[in-house]
Formats: C-alpha cells, sequence, structure tokens
C-alpha cells in the first residue's frame, strides 16, 4: 500500500472538535488493565491535538459488547489516561455513546480539552457500519482522525462510516508509524528478509504465506502449522494438530517457495506430550511425532536452526507461537525465537497478538524496533489487502 493519506500535521485543527479513534481494545483483568501498549501507542497523537487547541474526543471498542455492557466500560481507560496525560480526561458515560453526557462535554471544552466517549460497541450499529451512529458521531465532530491500526481491517462506524459525514478525515501518528515500519518491511526490506510464521492454524495464516513467498528470502513455519506441513511431507505426526483440508495447499507452498528460489524452514524436533496439558515434555529425535503423542512446541534442534536464521538476516517479521506458549513446559520454542530476533541487530517487527505479548512478557519489549498494535490489521497488512479504515481517509 503505498502512502498518500493526509495526516493530523496536513491540517489546521485550532478551537475545532477533532473526534479521534483510538485502539483502546486493552487487556482487563478485575478493572485493571494489564497491558498498556495500546495507550501508549496513542499519545503521541492526543499530545500533538492537545498542544495544537483541539478539542479532542477520544472513541474507541473494548472487547466484544453486543450493546451497553458495563462490565466493558471505558472508564478506567478514562482514569489510566488521565495519569498518562498528566490532564483530566472527562469520561462521558452514556450508554448511547453519543446522548446527553458527551454532548455536554463537548460543548463547555475548552481548547485542549480531552474527552472519552463510552465503548463504540455499546451501539449495535457499529459492526454493522449503519449511517445513524455514524452520523451521531460524526455531529459532535469538525474533523476526524483514525489512529486506531489495531481497528483499521473492520469497516465500521467509528472506522469508516463516520467519515463519510465529515469533510475531514486524517490519520494521526500511529496509524503512520505502523504503516512506516510494517509498509517498508514488506515493500523494500534490508535483504536478507526473514519471516516467520506460528501459531495454530494453516487457514489463518494462507493469504500471508502466499504474499510473503513474494517477498522474503526465507520463511519460517512453526507452532501448529507445522503439523500439516510435516503430513504432507510424510512425516508421521500423531496426535498434532492437523488441516487434513490444506494439504495439497502445503505441498503447493513448498513448491512455490523452490521455485522463486525462497528458503522454507520447518522445524527438525518437537516437544511432544499424550495429552493437551502442561506435562513434561519429550523431545523426539527428528520430525516425526510417534504414535499417541501431539506436538506442542519446536524442539532444541529447531531453535538453534532458527535462530541462526534469524541471526542472518537484515529484516524479521515474527507473527504467531512457536508452540503452546501459554504452557510452561512448551514455551522454550517462541522464547527462543523472540530471544534470537532481541539480540538481532535487523530490523525486528512483531505482528501483534501473541507474539506481542510473549515479547513483551519477557521484558524483550524495547529491544525490537516495532511491535505492532494491531494483530488481526497486520495480517491483513501482511496478506497484502487494503485496510477500510485507512483506505477511507482523505488523499495528499
Ligand atoms: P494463532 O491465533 O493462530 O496465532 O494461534 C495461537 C495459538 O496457537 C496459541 O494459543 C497456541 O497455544 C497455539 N499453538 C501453537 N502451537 C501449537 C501446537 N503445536 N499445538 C496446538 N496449539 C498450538
Amino acid at each position: 500500500m503505498s502512502f498518500n493519506k493526509k495526516t493530523i500535521e496536513d491540517i489546521q485543527v485550532k478551537g475545532k472538535r477533532v473526534l479521534v479513534r483510538c485502539d483502546f481494545n486493552v487487556p482487563m483483568k478485575d478493572g485493571k488493565i494489564t497491558d498498556e501498549n495500546r495507550l501508549n501507542g496513542a499519545l503521541p497523537t492526543i499530545k500533538y491535538l492537545m498542544e495544537k487547541g483541539a478539542k479532542v474526543i477520544l472513541c474507541s471498542h473494548l472487547g466484544k459488547a453486543k450493546g451497553p455492557d458495563p462490565s466493558l466500560t471505558l472508564a478506567p481507560v478514562a482514569m489510566r489516561l488521565s495519569e498518562l496525560l498528566n490532564k483530566e480526561v472527562v469520561f462521558a458515560a452514556d450508554d448511547t455513546v453519543v446522548g446527553d453526557n458527551a454532548r455536554k462535554a463537548v460543548s463547555v471544552a475548552k481548547d485542549g480539552d480531552v474527552i472519552l466517549l463510552e465503548n463504540t460497541r455499546f451501539r449495535k450499529e457499529e459492526g454493522k457500519n449503519e449511517d445513524s451512529f455514524s452520523q451521531d458521531l460524526a455531529s459532535i465532530a469538525d474533523v476526524y482522525v483514525n489512529d486506531a491500526f489495531g481497528s483499521a481491517h473492520r469497516a465500521h462506524c467509528s472506522t469508516v462510516g463516520v467519515t463519510k459525514f465529515v469533510d475531514t478525515a486524517v490519520c494521526g501518528y500511529l496509524i503512520q508509524k505502523e504503516l512506516k515500519f510494517l509498509g517498508e518491511a514488506v515493500q523494500n526490506p534490508t535483504r536478507p528478509f526473514c519471516a516467520i510464521l506460528g501459531g495454530a492454524k494453516v487457514v489463518d495464516k494462507i493469504a500471508v504465506i502466499e504474499n510473503l513467498l513474494d517477498k522474503v528470502d526465507t520463511l519460517i513455519i512453526g507452532g501448529g502449522m507445522a503439523y500439516t506441513f510435516f503430513k504432507a511431507q510424510g512425516y508421521e505426526i500423531g496426535k498434532s494438530l492437523l488441516d487434513e483440508e490444506r494439504l495439497d495447499y502445503a505441498k503447493e507452498m513448498m513448491e512455490k517457495a523452490k521455485t522463486k528460489g525462497v528458503k522454507l524452514l520447518l522445524p527438525v524436533d518437537n516437544r511432544i506430550a499424550p495429552e493437551y496439558a502442561d506435562v513434561e515434555a519429550k523431545i523426539t529425535e527428528d520430525q516425526n511425532v510417534p504414535e499417541g503423542y501431539m506436538g506442542l512446541d519446536i524442539g532444541p534442534k529447531s531453535e538453534k536452526l532458527f535462530a541462526y536464521a534469524v541471526r542472518e538476516a537484515k529484516t524479521v517479521i515474527w507473527n504467531g507461537p512457536m508452540g503452546v506458549a501459554e504452557f510452561k513446559n512448551f514455551a522454550a520454542g517462541t522464547v527462543a525465537v523472540a530471544k534470537a530476533m532481541a539480540d538481532s541487530g535487523a530490523t525486528t517487527i512483531i505482528g501483534g497478538g501473541d507474539s506481542a505479548a510473549a515479547v513483551n512478557n519477557l521484558g524483550f519489549g524495547d529491544k525490537m524496533t516495532h511491535i505492532s498494535t494491531g494483530g488481526g490489521a497486520s495480517l491483513e497488512f501482511l496478506e497484502g489487502k487494503e485496510l477500510p479504515g485507512i483506505a477511507a481517509l482523505n488523499n495528499k
């Protein structure tokens, strides 16, 4: 995707009501935010707009609300943002999102003030991109800014619909940053370029594998996905995850990699268990998983092989764990990849989701060049798809 969208620096915002779609879909436990990556990611845009004297109106979805749901209120986000910005963020607690509280807060706001609206998914129209909610959002704004990279792959009222009802729709710093790193890596990588894909399901990564095979020098496939590739090569996989319907696809991709001169690396050994449980791991000699066992992580030889490929690369992108990293006995492969990337001098990009959580939990966050705030969005970007929430913004 070539980037030709207007940004917040291309427009005048002083005294204007600026509606900013953020991605505050943060993990919470007992009303406490447990990972602030997305809040921190939103701060540069919010601070810029405050400094330029905009009346800043923030909105976001949280969780999978299908209407008003007190357990999914954005109130805790308003509190934490107030601390991070060192300024009160007025929370407009309307179940209708744009209700009396929001309208009143906007009407009395001074330049530089910040308001947060309630969870956009409290409105049923949000996910269906219906005009009624888009119009409500637009009715309290002069300008719209999308900075929610993590939601940019969804055509909802607050990401796409609202742009029909405002004259000015531009992107914020986070979206610019995400597109810069992901875009440059994919379109113009410093080579060798290595992509690492893991996770459970082949089907989720089909389009990514196809698109990346045209771009990378090395493609590493680990995690549950690898067993379908093993089976396609004739190895025994025991009770490991298998996607029977994609066996031909796996063969095709291995052929395609050969034709394109891409080095396709699969694991060469496994950590296995008799059942899907966090029990002590047995290590296999080679790719084969004996009957009665399932592969739950890559083995130590594979860790070395993958770490070597990472060391050789100048650009590395990673999406998806190498095993069941939630189990302490099967986290080693994922940790090894994270560590190899953290130790590497390459441009290192983490494509959101589970891999981002793993890297942050291990304390390697600041060792990576970029950790995407969007799991689904970064995958769709890596598939080469246009993201509707970005496509809808004004061109330069
Ligand atoms: P995804 O959402 O496709 O990125 O997959 C992430 C999930 O894949 C995590 O919850 C892992 O536990 C799971 N996973 C990774 N490797 C395996 C494996 N070998 N067997 C079963 N599940 C796996």
